[in-house]
């Protein structure tokens, strides 16, 4: 049967882009992509992009006050978010035209619309157009949820924090994820009274606690009014904001609340359960290692397979699934000890197990630097780095690095290599530091901490 396309991509986010684009440039298919918003997807219209520029923007008013401290005759203003967005606009408009320059040049054929699935190779386009494909690409992202409470509505989510017309004067912001808290710091930077909810015990669950627990304690010291076991009960209008009653019966009144409470996978009516694919929790399509489907022609990658949900696991997606379709070498990739970072003030870089999670599957030895950094220390600012090395006791072998420290996310890059590649303490520690650095306590930590 002859097919109009050899892929068919729905959604022009980060894997769905690099996918169209390999398969088209580099391997020749004829390929389209339907894009129902903003070519770019999440990461680049309202993630990992606007949200680093806006961790940038509310940096500033510490690094001046830092910079007084240092002998600078220096003083800071307030944050001016009109002049801010303007820019954030016109960059987000400039990286939205490359990504389709990039797939104009690549040959793929772009239809602005949403899509949605007829049957095994047949595409429906949101203007009443059928097209059919040999094959077809789901990589149509997620959507973050807000919890079923009463006055839910008042609230904002990611989605909208960075349109705002105007930053408010006090936020709530519920969660404890990687979102919730990276926004915390970063209005709070930006000069917004913040107070965080969470219904656990300590933010960031799932990554290393003692590296979670120096993280809430100088979020706490940089004013941010963290109360943990709590959570929003309902959320009323009132004429001075929006009235927030908790889980323990306390009320306050917000300029703005923002439901940071996670994100569910994008498949509401693509048309998938009609070809009997059964969805996974909260509606992920259940993929192979190749990213393939039950039904042999779907396959799907990125958020809405709800593996690993970061922009560069979801381009290697992508580019695994043209090399297993197209260029015809069976890829898969290895979602193992993948590095990253959580662009809280101060970074969370991490790569490997946590300490909880090595010494609930074999006994462990603990290598761990808690420190005043030299550069805030003479400054006068009292906050703290760490840096730890999880080890297997039995091989020696490092099974987790967790660094919490400014610029944490780009030290992490390069010490996940030699986690990936299985490196030792021992070649941790032959290798040479780099002095004076925060990050040479990682190859000169002598004696651990705890053993299990
Ligand atoms: C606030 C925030 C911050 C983040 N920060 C980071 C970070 O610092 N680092 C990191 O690695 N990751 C980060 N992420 C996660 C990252 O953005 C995602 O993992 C990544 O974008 C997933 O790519 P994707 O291709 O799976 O989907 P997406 O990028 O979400 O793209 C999916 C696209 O599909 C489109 N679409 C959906 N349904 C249809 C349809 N039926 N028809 C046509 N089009 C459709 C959507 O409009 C969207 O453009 C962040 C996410 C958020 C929300």
């Amino acid at each position: 049967m002859a097919f109009d396309y050899d892929l068919f991509v729905i959604g022009g986010g980060s894997g769905g882009v690099r996918a169209a684009r390999l398969a088209s440039s580099e391997a020749g298919a004829k390929v389209a992509l339907a894009e129902e918003f903003r070519m770019g997807g999440t990461c680049v219209i309202r993630g990992c992009v606007p949200k680093k520029l806006m961790v940038f923007a509310s940096s500033y008013r510490e690094m001046t006050v830092d910079a007084a401290a240092y002998g600078w005759d220096i003083n800071i203003g307030d944050f001016n978010w009109p002049t801010f967005k303007g820019k954030l606009d016109l960059e987000l408009d400039r990286l939205e035209n490359a990504y389709r320059n990039t797939l104009a040049r690549a040959g793929v054929e772009v239809f602005n619309e949403r899509a949605t699935i007829d049957d095994a190779h047949t595409i429906k386009l949101a203007s009443g157009k059928t097209v059919t494909a040999k094959h077809i690409l789901i990589a149509t992202g997620g959507y973050p949820v807000k919890p079923d409470v009463p006055g839910a509505d008042l609230a904002i989510t990611s989605n909208e924090i960075f349109n705002l017309k105007e930053l408010p004067k006090s936020v709530l912001i519920v969660g404890g994820g990687f979102i919730a808290c990276e926004f915390a710091c970063i209005l709070n930077g930006l000069g917004v009274k913040v107070t965080q909810f969470y219904r656990g015990e300590q933010i960031l669950r799932g990554f290393d606690l003692e590296a979670t627990s120096m993280i809430s304690d100088e979020m706490v010291k940089q004013g941010i009014k963290l109360r943990l076991d709590d959570n929003a009960a309902s959320l009323e209008q009132t004429d001075g904001g929006i009235l927030v009653t908790d889980t323990q019966g306390g009320t306050e009144t917000y300029d703005q609340v923002m439901f940071a409470t996670g994100r569910t996978p994008n498949t509401n009516g693509l048309g998938l359960e009609a070809l009997g694919l059964e969805l996974g929790r909260g509606g992920a399509i259940p993929v192979d290692k190749f990213s393939q489907t039950k039904v042999p022609s779907i396959f799907a990658v990125g958020d809405v397979t709800n593996r690993i949900n970061l922009t560069p696991v979801a381009i290697r997606e992508g580019a695994a699934f043209v090399e297993t379709i197209f260029h015809g070498r069976p890829t898969s990739f290895d979602h193992d000890q993948v590095p990253s970072a959580v662009f809280t003030q101060p970074e969370l870089g991490t790569v490997g197990m946590s300490e909880e999670e090595a010494a609930a599957s074999e006994a462990i030895e603990v290598y761990s630097a808690a420190f005043k950094p030299m550069q805030s220390s003479f400054a006068g600012r009292d906050s703290k780095v760490l840096m730890k090395l999880v080890v297997s006791k039995a091989t020696q072998r490092v099974l987790g690095c967790h660094i919490v420290a400014d610029q944490a996310g780009e030290m992490i890059q390069l010490a996940g290599i030699a986690v990936k590649m299985g490196a030792t303490k021992a070649q941790f520690d032959a290798t040479c530091a780099v002095h004076p650095t925060m990050a040479e306590e990682l190859v000169t930590m002598k004696t651990p901490v705890r053993t299990t």
